[in-house]
């Protein structure tokens, strides 16, 4: 038999009513902060992404689903929203129609990881964009749209951390202060971060090698080494969370996998989906749009995971319960009647749901199925009624019943 490729899964009908819930409330939010929806190709010409990530990120080194298409170019599926935002900015010159854009969207992404719970291979997100702007404003704003997102759903075993990642000047020097510190240390480093310490220094910080982790317990932080630009860009963000009431941590190691970030970055963290527990993460990005086009346009952002959004939702126990409910089903007393049920429901189907029998079941097991479908009512067709022109509409709620002429219906 054929089965989904290992990593991705199908999303069935009765996980369909929590993904509804989820992108509504998602789009509501979006929507009361004015952010605008956008959406983009699956794929994508890879040098977006290598030029766009950075060749040093695990994105690009070892996760990427590329490949050649028959005419020999080089396709990518979509890692991540944000470079596919800012192409499809600058290609339809957005930044010139709106001094600032605020775009948010839902959509698969693709990673060759190695599956396990939370983390697959095909897997959903929703996010937010804003580009045009410095203001510390949006990065506060962001936090607080993806912190709310997260309210509106119902959870709240999560925390939120923050840290600055400073202006590029200031990283740099504090990239050779780490390296100085490392220098002596490098034959104790695991071997991946030995490689890392020469082309992403920064994520030696999310080595989960104990040895690392020792070593790097005592390295110098960036946040203590930030210029005065960034740290006051960084004091503003804080104060505008504080007002708003969104609580947060400072993690000074919270460094994230790409090469783009400046100032502000953060994530959202759960406390109840194990180890795979990052539900969102985001930051301000001022250098990337200038990074992929001519232009120099500021942008702040998070994407959020969806399966792993709602895994929290189930271990928090606040998934929604849905019952499935339909208006009318309608129940067929004799098998000549066929036709005639399958043109009223089609009448009733111009503004009601409306379900029948396909098969020659016993009017009993239709009801069955009225039931099983949580039909409101029920439409009965067939009998001495049908003869004197009318139906029997019973009322599933309470039982009752009441004839009406068939001819309401025709
Ligand atoms: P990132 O773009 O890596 O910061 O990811 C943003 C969010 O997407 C994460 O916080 C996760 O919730 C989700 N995510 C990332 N990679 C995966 C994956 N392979 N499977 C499921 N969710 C993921």
């Amino acid at each position: 038999m054929i089965k989904a490729i290992t990593g991705t899964k199908d999303i069935l009908p009765n996980e369909i009513p929590n993904w509804n819930n989820l992108e509504d409330i998602v789009c509501n939010a979006m929507k009361a902060f004015n952010y605008k929806e956008i959406r983009t190709p699956i794929f994508e010409e890879t040098r977006l992404f290598s030029r766009g990530i950075g060749e040093a990120t695990d994105i690009v080194g070892k996760e990427m689903y590329t490949f050649l298409d028959r005419s020999e170019t080089s396709i990518t599926l979509k890692p991540e929203m944000t470079a596919s935002v800012v192409r499809a900015l600058l290609e339809h010159s957005l930044d010139k129609q709106n001094q600032l854009n605020k775009l948010f969207y839902i959509s698969p992404m693709f990673r060759q990881e190695r599956p396990q719970a939370g983390r697959f291979r095909q897997f959903n997100q929703f996010g937010a964009e804003a580009l045009g702007s410095i203001s510390p404003a949006l990065d506060a704003e962001m936090i607080l749209l993806a912190y709310q997102i997260l309210k509106r759903l119902g959870l709240s075993n999560f925390v939120v951390k923050i840290n600055s990642l400073g202006v590029p000047s200031s990283r740099e020097n504090y990239k050779n202060l780490l390296k100085e510190y490392l220098s002596d240390k490098l034959n104790d480093l695991s071997e991946e971060s030995q490689k890392r310490y020469e082309t992403n220094i920064l994520r030696l910080f999310d080595s989960k090698d104990r040895d690392d982790q020792k070593i790097m317990e005592h390295a110098p932080l960036l946040i203590e080494h930030l210029d005065d630009e960034s740290l006051e860009h960084f004091e503003e963000v804080k104060q505008m969370l504080l007002s708003a009431g969104v609580p947060f941590e400072v993690d000074p190691k919270l460094v994230r996998g790409l090469d783009y970030y400046t100032h502000t970055t953060f994530e959202l963290v759960s406390g109840s989906v194990g180890s795979q527990s990052a539900l969102c993460g985001g930051g301000r990005y001022d250098l990337l749009v200038k990074q992929l086009g001519e232009r120099d346009v500021p942008g702040v952002g998070f994407a959020a995971g969806i399966e792993r959004i709602l895994l929290a939702m189930e271990n928090e126990k606040v998934m929604p319960e849905f019952i499935p409910q339909i208006d009318y089903y309608i129940v067929r007393l004799e098998k000549e009647l066929s036709k005639k049920v399958f043109e009223i429901a089609n009448n009733l189907r111009k503004e009601k749901s409306v379900e029948f029998d396909y098969t020659q079941r016993s009017v009993k097991a239709q009801m069955r199925e009225a039931n099983r479908l949580g039909a409101k009512k029920v439409l009965m067709i067939g009998g001495s009624e049908y003869e004197r022109g009318m139906v029997v509409l019973k009322n599933m709620s309470d039982g009752s019943q009441e004839e009406i002429a068939i001819k309401e219906f025709e």
